[in-house]
C-alpha cells in the first residue's frame, strides 16, 4: 500500500505537527517518534513530541530524546499557538494505546495515523496502515524519501533503532529487502549497528538479571510442549529492584524454546492491571488469539489485558480458553 496522497500533502502544507506514540513506548514507538520530530524539524516545521510518561530508561541513549514533553497544557499552548497544525500518531493499533488523555489528543485536527499493527482498529481522519510493514520506522523513512525530506544523522540513528528492533535484529518475517535496503541506506548515514546494538543490548542492569532469574523460575510448559508460559509478581519487582521496563525481552526466552508455538508471559502490574504478552513462533497467529480477550497486535507479537482479575485467575483463563486453541 503506498502514502495516501492526502497524507502527504497534510504533512507538506503543515507548520506545526503535535507526535503521539503507544504508551509503555517500544523502541518502534520511540524511534519513530524521534526520527519523525528530527526530520520534520529539518523541514523547517515546529514539533511538539508528546508522551504520557518519561522515555523509559533503557532508551535513555537515543539523541533529542529531550524533545520528549509529558505535560499536557504545554501541548495544547503549543496547539493553540500554532497555525496550520497536524497531529501525527505513531505505531499505535487502537486510539486507546494513545493513554488516559485519548479523547483529548484526539481533538487535534486533523489527526494523521501511521501504523503496521495487523489488528489495527481505525481511528483519526488520514490513515496509512500497512501490516506487511516491518515497523513504523520503516514508513516514517518512506514518508521522508516520499516527501524528498533530507534524513539527518539523528533522524537515521532513531529510524535505525525503530526498524532494527521491531524486526528483532532484521529476524522476524516482515524483514523484506525493502527493509534491509532501508537499514542500509540509514548505516550510509553514519549509523553504526555495532554501536547502536550495544546500546540496546549490551546496556543492562544487575537488577534485570536478578529479576530475570525470578521469571525464568516460573516457566512451565503446557501442550507437550507447544505452549510455554512464565509469570511476573509485583513482589519479584521489589525482590530484584528492577523497573518495570526492565521485564522488556523477557518473553522471547521460553519463546525460544524447541517445540514452542506460543509462549505468553504474564505480568502484574503496579496499577494492578495483569497483562499477558504473546509471541508465536512459526504459522500460529497469536493476534488472533489476543482477540479471545479483546487484545491486539501482530501475528507473532501480540497482547491483552485485564484490570479487573489476579494473576491467578488471568493465568486459569489463558490455561482454559487460549491455549486449547493452540
Ligand atoms: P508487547 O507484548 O511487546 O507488550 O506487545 C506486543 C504487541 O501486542 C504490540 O505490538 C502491541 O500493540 C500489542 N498489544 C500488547 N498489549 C495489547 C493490548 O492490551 N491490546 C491490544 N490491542 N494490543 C496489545
Ligand atoms: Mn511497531
Amino acid at each position: 500500500m503506498k502514502i495516501p496522497e492526502e497524507m502527504s500533502k497534510a504533512i507538506e502544507e503543515a507548520q506545526s505537527v503535535v507526535l503521539f506514540t503507544h504508551v509503555h513506548p517500544d523502541g518502534d514507538a520511540l524511534g519513530s517518534l524521534l526520527g519523525f520530530a528530527a526530520i520534520l524539524e529539518g523541514m523547517q516545521k515546529k514539533v511538539f513530541c508528546y508522551l504520557e510518561e518519561p522515555v523509559p530508561h533503557l532508551y535513555n541513549f537515543l539523541p533529542g530524546r529531550d524533545r520528549v514533553n509529558t505535560t499536557l497544557d504545554e501541548l495544547f499552548s503549543f496547539v493553540e499557538e500554532s497555525e496550520k497544525v497536524i497531529a501525527i500518531s505513531l505505531d499505535c493499533g487502537d486510539s486507546r494505546r494513545l493513554g488516559k488523555h485519548e479523547t483529548r489528543l484526539l481533538e487535534v485536527k486533523p489527526f494523521l495515523v501511521i501504523d503496521h499493527h495487523q489488528s489495527h482498529k481505525d481511528f483519526g481522519d488520514y490513515r496509512w496502515v500497512d501490516p506487511r510493514k516491518s515497523s513504523t520506522g520503516e514508513m516514517v523513512f518512506e514518508i521522508a524519501q516520499n516527501l524528498q525530506a533530507p534524513i539527518s544523522y539523528e533522524a537515521a540513528y532513531n529510524l535505525y533503532v525503530a526498524i532494527s528492533t521491531d524486526t528483532g535484529s532484521f529476524c522476524y518475517e516482515a524483514t523484506s529487502p525493502r527493509t534491509l535496503r532501508i537499514a542500509a541506506e540509514l548505516v550510509e548515514l553514519g549509523v553504526q549497528p555495532d554501536e547502536v546494538s550495544g546500546k540496546i543490548y549490551n546496556n543492562y542492569t544487575s537488577e534485570r538479571i536478578r529479576l530475570m532469574e525470578m521469571v525464568l523460575g516460573t516457566l512451565r510448559l503446557y501442550k507437550k510442549g507447544k505452549v510455554a508460559m512464565i509469570h511476573v509478581t509485583q513482589d519479584m519487582f521489589a525482590k530484584s529492584k528492577a523497573r518495570p521496563e526492565d521485564i522488556e525481552g523477557f518473553v522471547d526466552f521460553p519463546r525460544s524454546i524447541r517445540g514452542v508455538k506460543v509462549a505468553a508471559f504474564v505480568k502484574e502490574n503496579k496499577d494492578s492491571v495483569i497483562s499477558v504478552s504473546l509471541r508465536a513462533k512459526g504459522s500460529c497467529d497469536v493476534a488472533e488469539l489476543a482477540r479471545v480477550f479483546n487484545g491486539g497486535g501482530h501475528r507473532n507479537a501480540a497482547g491483552f489485558r485485564f484490570a479487573d482479575k489476579t494473576l491467578e485467575q488471568v493465568q486459569q483463563l489463558v490455561v482454559d480458553q487460549l491455549i486449547p486453541l493452540v
